[in-house]
């Protein structure tokens, strides 16, 4: 049974909870297109919020689900796959070479990471407090909330889970100032997503790493954004040449099949032992069968190389934009995750691009963000920039 638009938005209105303000209905996805249920295509500089990297339906991690779920879909973690041991081994290669628990999404990665450096913390000194930075985000389970940085997403929502402290990111000395007796880690993401698209400063996270070192401290990160690709390497971290001791990843993992996973460095294998911490769906066969390919598919395709190129090619559209309408105050971000400070205009152009067939993300205070797909063609970004000249034009 088809049901019609109307039909779907009145069931939707009707039976689902309004916890988001939803745009319109979309029924289907190729490459860099989405289509809506009226027919109308759109350009998706949004890609389901960084999700799918390769676009919407890659081929290949379509064919890696449908042969998958037509052989075994889940075991539970009583059981061994096939696919876990060699997709931590390819997460491994592609990071730093650690051990990898999987989960089903960013915020409960996050909670495993949490999890880990408490455990690892009260075998150290009894240590349990994380410094978390100001204008973060890690999620929205309530220890993800507590560790989050934008107090609006945890008004109503307290007691506020304890062991949180906050800095300001890209302040060394405003972290230093927060390390105490209880201080076990610092979490971060190295690039701002929510917060607006803010790289961290390669000089700042350097002397982070140090810092941690000197204090004994677990350098954690959120790569569950700026993960997979999404900067030119497989994780933001490798612009820095040194390694964290634990981060998370989600978002892009299965390219839209729901995954998340934390690595921790090899010295921690034995701090979360047999039965200290769980997920009935992480890892299942399935999801590990979409995440195989999503790393297979940025090798063969040569995707990290596009990034680059690409995200030359943006920055020098945006910067040309940026010369002709002052509305647009900066142009920030690195790889293809890119913003531009729009302030109170951000709504507007918004939903101008929207109308004419292109999909951005607003971000932080009044920025504009938008994450192509890692596989954009040259020719798509000159279309998104059109588009984006027509709007500032007519504001
Ligand atoms: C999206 C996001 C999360 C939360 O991921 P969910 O899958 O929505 O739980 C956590 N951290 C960062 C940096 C994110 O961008």
């Amino acid at each position: 049974m088809t049901l019609t638009k109307d039909q779907l938005l009145a069931m939707q209105d009707q039976y689902v909870l309004k916890t988001y303000s939803r745009d319109t209905i979309m029924t289907r996805g190729e490459g860099s297109y989405l289509w809506d249920i009226d027919g109308k295509r759109y350009l998706d500089f949004a890609m389901g919020i960084s999700v799918c990297n390769l676009g919407h339906c890659h081929p290949a991690v379509t064919k890696a689900i449908c042969e998958q779920a037509a052989k075994l879909v889940h075991v539970s973690n009583l059981y061994q796959n096939e696919n876990q041991p060699q997709l931590a081994k390819i997460i491994a290669e592609a990071s730093f070479g650690g051990k990898v628990f999987f989960a089903n999404s960013g915020a409960e990665a996050n909670e495993g990471l949490i999890k880990f450096a408490r455990k690892w913390g009260s075998r150290n000194g009894g240590r349990y407090e994380i410094i978390c930075m100001n204008n973060s985000f890690h999620g929205r389970t309530l220890a993800t909330l507590a560790a989050t940085g934008r107090s609006k997403y945890r008004d109503g929502f307290q007691p506020d889970v304890q062991g949180f402290v906050f800095a300001d990111f890209n302040d060394l000395d405003s972290i230093r100032a927060k390390i105490g007796p209880k201080t076990v880690a610092v979490l971060i993401e190295p690039v701002q997503g929510e917060g607006g698209i803010i790289p961290a400063d390669k000089a700042f996270m350097t002397a982070l790493r140090q810092l941690c070192d000197e204090h004994q401290l677990l350098l954690l990160l959120d790569e569950v954004q700026c993960g997979m690709g999404r900067t030119g390497k497989y994780f933001a971290y490798q612009h820095y040449g040194f390694a964290p001791d634990g981060m998370s990843m989600a978002k892009a993992l299965g390219n839209g099949l729901p995954m998340g996973a934390f690595t921790v460095q090899q010295k921690y294998h034995d701090v979360l032992p047999p039965g200290t911490h769980a997920s009935t769906f992480g890892g299942t066969a399935l999801a590990c069968a979409a995440g195989i390919a999503v790393f297979q598919t940025i090798a063969h395709e040569k995707l990290l190389d596009n990034v680059q190129a690409m995200s030359d090619y943006f920055f020098g559209e945006l910067r040309a934009l940026q010369a002709k309408y002052p509305v647009i105050k900066t142009v920030r971000g690195i790889g293809l995750m890119v913003g531009a400070d729009v302030g109170d205009k951000q709504a507007a152009i918004l939903a101008g691009c929207r109308e004419l067939g292109l999909l951005a993300l607003p971000a932080g205070e009044g920025i504009l963000r938008m994450l192509p797909p890692l596989n954009v063609s040259k020719g798509q970004i000159d279309d998104a920039c059109a588009i984006l000249d027509k709007v500032l034009a007519r504001l």
